[in-house]
């Protein structure tokens, strides 16, 4: 009996297995015609200072709605298109979108884009990414591109070379979700980067918990010294952004200062927060 209620187990968990199967498929096949048809779209989302509250650049976010399937999160879409082999595509479509969208703000604020780990270990990545925004007419001193711990680690040498040839060109590094995932402290050291992102984990736990509090001070502290920037993910009220000011971290980003919109809201939140801050400025002054 117990025989027979192993195999039926089996043939609901190969069903389950090939129904998502299936999916993916489905998903692959109406993701790849999105990128044909230019139907995958980039949001922004505002990277402010914490010194005083000012817009210092934007997180590029890929954002995908598909008639059939409704939204898909990147948390989805990003892994598949590596799985599938088609991330270079992919991300080329959405950081030429960037580029030319970032091409309309001011000149002093940075564009960050997301790598994706497979990209960190080919070694096209780096003149890959380097003609895209030529093409697009982008300063490359303008650029940050945010990578993850994981991606480090998956091939050293092959992404140590990427970054050290995007950093060559002005390309500025993040090390993203800073604190999740096999975190090593060394890396930090070994590892060229100019900024760390702090992941939101820490940053919503920062007004309840003193532990998390701790780590964040401890973070911060550490990369004073090791003379990386510091930015705050995922602030999401005023308590927090408080706190994280009064522990001197220098950037913070979150729903709080703006949720990921797309390029015109984006223009018009600029016209208005650039505007404001500047005449805020020039009357104190
Ligand atoms: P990430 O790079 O860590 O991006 C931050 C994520 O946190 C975004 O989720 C953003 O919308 C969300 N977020 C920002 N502020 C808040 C907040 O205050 N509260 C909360 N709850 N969430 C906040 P999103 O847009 O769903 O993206 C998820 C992940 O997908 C990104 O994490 C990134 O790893 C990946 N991704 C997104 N766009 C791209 C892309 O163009 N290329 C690559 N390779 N990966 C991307
Ligand atoms: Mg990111
Ligand atoms: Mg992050
Ligand atoms: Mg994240």
């Amino acid at each position: 009996r117990s025989k027979r209620r192993g195999r039926g187990q089996i043939t609901v968990y190969s069903q389950e297995i090939a129904q998502e199967m299936k999916r993916a498929t489905q998903l692959e096949q109406a993701l790849r015609n999105a990128i044909i048809a230019d139907e995958v779209d980039v949001h922004f989302q505002p990277i402010v200072s914490l010194k005083n509250d000012m817009v210092v650049g934007f997180e590029a976010l890929a954002r995908w709605c598909d008639p059939d399937l409704g939204y898909v999160s990147p948390a989805v879409f990003v892994p598949l298109a590596e799985e599938r082999g088609f991330i270079d595509s992919l991300s080329e479509t959405l950081l030429r979108k960037a580029a030319e969208t970032a091409l309309l703000w001011p000149k002093e604020l940075f564009l960050s884009f997301n790598l994706s780990s497979a990209q960190l270990m080919d070694p096209m990545t780096s003149t890959n990414v380097l003609s895209i925004i030529q093409r697009a007419g982008l300063d490359p001193r303008r650029l940050e591109l945010e990578i993850t711990e994981t991606a480090v680690m998956t091939d050293a040498d092959v992404a140590q070379k990427i970054v050290t040839e995007l950093r060559a060109a002005g390309v500025r590094i993040s090390l993203d979700d800073f604190g999740t995932g096999q975190s090593s402290l060394g890396r930090l050291r070994d590892f060229s980067f100019d900024k760390v992102k702090v992941d939101r984990a820490f940053v919503s736990r920062i007004s309840a918990d003193r532990a998390s509090e701790h780590i964040v001070k401890a973070i911060i502290s550490m990369c004073e010294g090791l003379n990386l920037e510091v930015v705050a993910e995922g602030i999401e009220d005023f308590s927090e952004a408080m706190k994280l000011k009064s522990l001197g971290c220098g950037m913070g980003q979150g729903y709080f200062y703006g949720k990921p919109a797309d390029s015109v809201t984006t223009l018009r939140y600029l016209a208005e927060k650039y505007h404001d801050t500047g005449a805020a400025a020039s009357a104190a002054g």
